[in-house]
């Protein structure tokens, strides 16, 4: 019997979609498409429920046939890009089981829950699901688990692994098995968990989570700060750690991502006249959340710190306005695509206080390869988003921005910093890793990923060093 014959005997015809058909072509690629990637399959799975997935990587497994588990397909590092001749099992269907447990602060989340609507049946409830990636819109929970997400607000609260207590997982050759559960303390064993979050689908695929909750706070206001310099705009992130007040957000955005992302979306801060917007060489939006007595005290620090230096300061109060602005913040990523058709986008992490430093060879590494950039982040965090922005058609432009960007990871490593805080290696940073660790760690990872997945099926050549 042909694969997909023998798959669709297993979880039926409606769920399997053959690799060459032309349903098959929003699987076989993820964002990576902005840098001209995207791959090939044999079948596209897309079971129902936790037993199809075990059933199909189990028939994968005993078919040495490569396993892609993808979900909601908004990776940057080509994690869900399917190799020839794989199997894609994605977990978009896995939808049945959100189970909100609010008297213990908890829910039981299946992986193909959008991350947007698991935030907003929290909310509808009084409780608050912190992580909020640019793309909660439209990734999983299960590839934010695979990825261990982040997103602005998680400078203060932490990304998608602190809020997982418990995994259901099929792992090889075919089992699943619960890592965790509801409990909220759990020391007994190797953090097994851990290992899981963050492996890119190159372990198991997740098929459902246990995850914490917290009371909604009932506050939360942002202060906009617009500087003069790279400089200036470090001062004021530094200034605002030191302030005393835990901010939830601490974001930054310079005068080049200002200024690729206004076509698309025709104003530079939703309310705000160019006359503040246009000037600014560096953007810096600090929120402040919790309750209403509390917020309010701090906003008016937040203000008074982030006013030295600044030549404009922001801080809109109606929940309008400040929905405006994080709806704004969140599609600042696709409009700068938008400007030349395509982009190489990293998400290197230095030490908060480098970030100027490091902004300003991005925009010389880009001015030496003949790139345009541009960069926003998690300032908190000293997560910056570095983009050279290049044509996807532009071959010799996307080489350039690809020696550009292993500049960078040679800068970034060099000062103690990471190649990647959130989108995960995948496929265009799997040699990168070994510029960050020492071999002996190389070396682990190599031996996890032989006890975890001992025919090297799970996502094959994704994530590790070499
Ligand atoms: C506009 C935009 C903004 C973004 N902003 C952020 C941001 O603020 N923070 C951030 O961290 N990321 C951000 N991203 C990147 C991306 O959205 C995240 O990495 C996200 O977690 C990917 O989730 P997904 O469901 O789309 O996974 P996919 O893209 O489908 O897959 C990502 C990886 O996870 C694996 N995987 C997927 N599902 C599973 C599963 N169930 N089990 C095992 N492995 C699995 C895949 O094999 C792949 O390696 C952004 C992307 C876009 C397009």
């Amino acid at each position: 019997m042909a694969l997909v014959d023998e798959l669709a005997a297993l979880i039926g015809s409606g769920n399997v979609i053959a690799g060459d058909s032309s349903p098959a072509r929003a699987y076989l690629g993820d964002e990576t498409e902005s840098r001209a990637l995207s791959g090939s399959a044999a079948a596209i799975a897309l079971p129902d429920d936790a037993e199809g997935v075990r059933q199909v990587t189990a028939w994968c497994y005993a078919h040495d046939v490569a396993i892609v588990p993808r979900g909601g397909g908004s990776g940057f590092s080509g994690g869900a890009v399917p190799s020839e001749g794989s199997v894609v099992i994605g977990v978009e269907r896995l939808t049945q089981g959100l189970e909100f447990e609010t008297g213990s602060w908890r829910v039981h989340v299946p992986a193909g829950t959008i991350t947007a609507a698991l935030r907003e049946q929290a909310r509808k409830r009084g409780f608050y699901y912190p992580p909020d990636p640019g793309s909660q819109a439209v990734s999983l929970i299960g590839g934010n688990i695979a990825t261990n997400a982040g997103g602005p607000h998680t400078f203060k609260y932490g990304v998608t692994g602190s809020w997982v207590s418990g995994l259901e997982v099929v792992l090889a050759p075919g089992e699943l098995v619960q890592i965790g559960g509801r409990v909220r303390k759990d020391v007994g064993g190797y953090d097994l968990r851990s290992l899981l979050i963050g492996s890119e689908g190159t372990l198991g695929i997740v098929t459902g989570a246990w995850m914490k909750l917290i009371p909604a706070p009932e506050a939360a206001l942002p202060v906009v700060g617009f500087y003069p310099s790279t400089e200036a705009g470090q001062a004021a992130i530094l200034n605002v750690l030191a302030s005393g007040v835990a901010p939830a957000a601490v974001e930054f955005l310079d005068a080049e991502t200002m200024e690729a992302a206004l076509p698309t979306l025709g104003e530079a801060i939703p309310g705000l006249p160019p006359e503040v917007t246009g000037t600014a060489t560096f953007v810096v939006i600090a929120e402040a959340d919790g309750s209403s007595d509390q917020v309010a005290r701090d906003r008016e620090d937040l203000i008074a710190v982030m006013q030295a230096g600044a030549q404009a300061v922001h801080a809109p109060a109606k929940r309008a306005e400040v929905s405006a602005l994080w709806l704004w913040r969140d599609v600042v990523s696709r409009a700068v695509t938008a400007r030349e058709g395509g982009k190489v986008s990293e998400d290197i992490v230095v030490p908060v206080e480098r970030i100027a430093e490091t902004v300003r060879i991005v925009h010389e590494l880009g001015a030496r390869h003949r790139v345009p950039t541009c960069n926003w982040g998690h300032a908190g965090d000293g997560n910056i988003h570095a983009n050279f922005m290049v044509n996807r058609n532009d071959e010799a432009g996307l080489a350039r921005a690809a020696e550009a960007a292993h500049e960078l990871f040679e800068f970034v490593t060099s000062i103690g910093g990471a190649v990647s805080g959130e989108h995960g290696i995948g496929i265009v940073k799997n040699h990168m890793l070994a510029l960050q660790w020492p071999s002996r760690a190389l070396d682990l990872h190599a031996q996890v990923k032989r006890v975890f997945d001992p025919k090297g099926l799970f996502n094959p050549g994704k994530k590790l060093a070499r």
